[in-house]
């Protein structure tokens, strides 16, 4: 049974004799090549917390001195296997009702253009939030928060862009603002105003997508960055919502404004938008799926944060994934993330895309675990704060019950995780 922990909970934390502590530890570069097959791993392994943050890592032996003079809380993780809380890196949590509608209608052999006529996909998705208040908005939200901790994530991404006009776009960002003042979790906020062009500028109606566009520049960016309300920009770069120059305009326009970049690059067909995102130094480009070879090489070699997000490819039914196998050989900082969203990924279970990365990308168990931690935290340009267990971090923990990490993703389909730490508090689980 998972319950909410008392206050008690500020007392030093104690988690001994795991059988695998992943540390992801290492120097502060994204891991690359076969520094993503390796976790740090510690046998028998113990954390000690205090006052949120880590105090020492290593081995129960070395630790349970200084946990007692600390009077810590002590936790048995026999059997089980600790590891960094997920981060993650691409979600568009903030919705209003669902698209299971959609779902069906295309398991029935509806087309997306079809759907999209009959009055749902994104246009739906946009009409709900509209209607919808902020509590409303908020009471979801926090539900599915508590899904994502009670899963082992510990930091989310979290964009707008159903909401695409001022007030609605701003009504986001402020719903993700009152989630970050209530929740346990850390909440890391993105403009995505240029998601689709909004249904009153389409088909060139009201100055069409150039004066959409220049609202976001001209009005929503500058107000956003005012009021601090989004750390990051980003944008949907594909022939069905904003060309290459209007993101180019209006990531550009971001950066002026203190925002970093983030990007929905070569998703449903190839743009040049990961070229874009190494031209700007973007945190990260996201998708990936109709990259060229160039296009790869590319990436690789540059500071973009790679992030795939198989789980949208999935729930889509596609036959087809990124090339996640190649992106790491070729020297890629590649991340993971759910895509969280009620169109095309509605999982918020990282730990299932561990298991996509692996059976469908051939990444290795632990290459996708540390692409779902460290690398995550780095294009959410977190690394100092998490992503790994290393002395002076954020303590946020995941304790999953298996005792070799590996069988996280090939036990897939369930939830492995007992037990959430976040900044040293119990958030999810019995610790009993
Ligand atoms: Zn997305």
């Amino acid at each position: 049974m998972t319950k909410r922990m008392p206050a008690s909970n500020h007392r030093p934390l104690f988690l001994h004799h795991a059988e695998q502590l992943l540390t992801l530890a290492g120097p502060p570069v994204p891991r690359r090549c076969a520094d993503l097959d390796d976790l740090g791993i510690v046998r028998d392994g113990a954390v000690l917390v205090a006052e949120g943050k880590i105090v020492a890592v290593g081995a129960t032996r070395e630790l349970r001195g200084e946990a007692q003079r600390r009077k810590a809380r002590a936790i048995d993780c026999r059997g089980q296997v600790v590891m960094p809380g997920f981060v993650d890196s691409h979600t568009h949590l903030v919705f209003a009702g669902s698209r299971v509608d959609d779902y069906e209608q295309r398991l029935r052999g509806r087309s997306y253009e079809e759907i999209a006529a009959a009055g749902g996909g994104i246009g739906l998705s946009a009409r709900l939030l509209r209607d919808a208040s902020a509590r409303a908005l908020t009471v979801q939200a926090s539900a599915f928060l508590d899904q994502m901790a009670a899963h082992g994530t510990t930091t989310v991404e979290v964009k707008t862009g159903y909401g695409l006009d001022v007030a609605n776009e701003i009504k986001t960002l402020e719903v993700i603002r009152g989630l970050r003042r209530v929740s346990a979790l850390d909440l890391v906020p993105t403009l995505l105003a240029a998601h689709a062009v909004p249904p009153e500028y389409r088909g060139g109606a009201n100055g069409g997508v150039g004066a959409y566009v220049d609202l976001v520049c001209e009005r929503l960016i500058p107000e956003v960055s005012r009021r601090q309300l989004a750390e990051f920009v980003d944008c949907f770069c594909e022939t069905i919502a904003f060309r290459l120059e209007d993101c180019r305009r209006v990531l550009t326009t971001g950066l002026r404004h203190g925002l970093a970049l983030r990007i929905h690059a070569e998703q449903l067909g190839r743009t040049g938008a990961a070229r874009l995102a190494i031209e700007l130094n973007a945190a990260s480009a996201d998708h990936l799926d109709h990259l060229t070879m160039q296009d790869l090489r590319a990436l690789a070699r540059s500071n973009v944060v790679a992030t795939l997000v198989p789980g949208a490819n999935f729930h889509l039914g596609l036959m087809s994934y990124a090339r996640g196998r190649q992106l790491i050989d070729a020297g890629a900082a590649v991340a993971l993330a759910t895509d969280f969203n009620p169109g095309t990924s509605p999982t918020l279970n990282m730990q299932f895309v561990l298991a996509l990365a692996c059976d469908a990308m051939r990444f290795t168990p632990a290459e996708a675990i540390s692409a779902a931690t460290i690398n995550a935290a780095y294009s959410l340009r977190r690394h100092h704060w998490c992503g790994s267990l290393e002395p002076g971090k954020q303590a946020d923990l995941a304790v999953m019950a298996v005792d070799d990490y590996r069988k996280i993703p090939y036990y897939f389909g369930v939830n492995h995780c007992v037990l959430t730490v976040k900044r040293g508090r119990v958030i999810r689980g019995s610790d009993e």
